[in-house]
């Protein structure tokens, strides 16, 4: 069986890597890439659904991105740990799946788990290169961390147009039945559950589009900046504004 996969998305929460990379992670799959997602948490504190649901609706989203794998830790929502203990099993998680790149939420975010995530990763993410620090598998680092946008907005470093992939992006967030608006649920109004929020998802996408020229962007940043090969094709299909 092969483990590892080209990119490794790593969130806190179920619904987290679709709602704001999910477009991405289709475009790698398409692009012919494999890519897995680890979610921190079972996202047991959702005030609809249970765990149990969340389970099957972030399996068939993962189903619907093409990921290789999927695989929930138990981290605690809500109150997300991030000790010694934690580090070590991204560490181990790191050296058997091998990312090339790793892609989380940004270290600055309003819900601490996002931030928490943000942060562990990032420092897993050094640790699981370092040869010395014996674990059972041999030691890897990938590339680079990048970081996704949540509710605080930052300038990206880079936008990835998803224009090709939103409808299948919009698909995996339409498996979290539970979470998002359903005009027969009997379950509580929430923020997510609001038709708006979907709305916004997809003003978001529209809007980083826009910045680069095409119909449906997502916007990422990371600390160093990407090596571009092809500056002119970078900026194609916009003039000077
Ligand atoms: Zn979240």
């Amino acid at each position: 069986m092969n483990d590892t996969v080209d990119v490794l998305f790593i969130s806190a929460h179920p619904d987290d890597t679709e709602l704001s990379a999910g477009g991405t992670a289709a475009k790698f799959v398409k692009d012919g890439l494999r890519i897995g997602i680890v979610d921190l948490t079972r996202g047991e504190m959702g005030t609809r659904g249970t765990p149990q649901t969340r389970k099957r609706e972030a399996a068939s989203a993962a189903k619907a991105l093409g990921a290789a794998f999927r695989q929930q830790l138990d981290f605690g929502d809500g109150n997300l740990q991030t000790g010694r203990a934690q580090e070590l099993e991204i560490v181990e998680i790191l050296r058997l799946r091998r990312p090339r790149i790793v892609i989380t939420p940004y270290p600055d975010e309003r819900h601490p788990d996002h931030a928490r995530t943000g942060r562990v990763v990032t420092e897993a993410s050094f640790y699981a290169g370092l040869k010395s620090l014996k674990t059972g598998l041999p030691a890897h680092r990938p590339q680079t961390v990048v970081y996704y946008l949540q509710n605080y907005m930052f300038p990206p470093t880079f936008v990835v147009d998803v224009t090709k992939t939103w409808k299948t992006k919009m698909r995996a967030v339409a498996a979290y039945k539970s979470q998002f608006h359903d005009p027969k649920s009997k379950e509580p109004a929430t923020f997510i559950a609001d038709p708006k929020f979907l709305d916004m998802i997809d003003a978001r996408g529209k809007h980083f589009g826009a910045l680069i020229g095409v119909a449906y962007g997502e916007a990422f940043i990371t600390k160093q900046p990407p090596k571009l090969e092809d500056v002119i094709g970078a900026y194609s299909g916009r003039e000077v504004s």
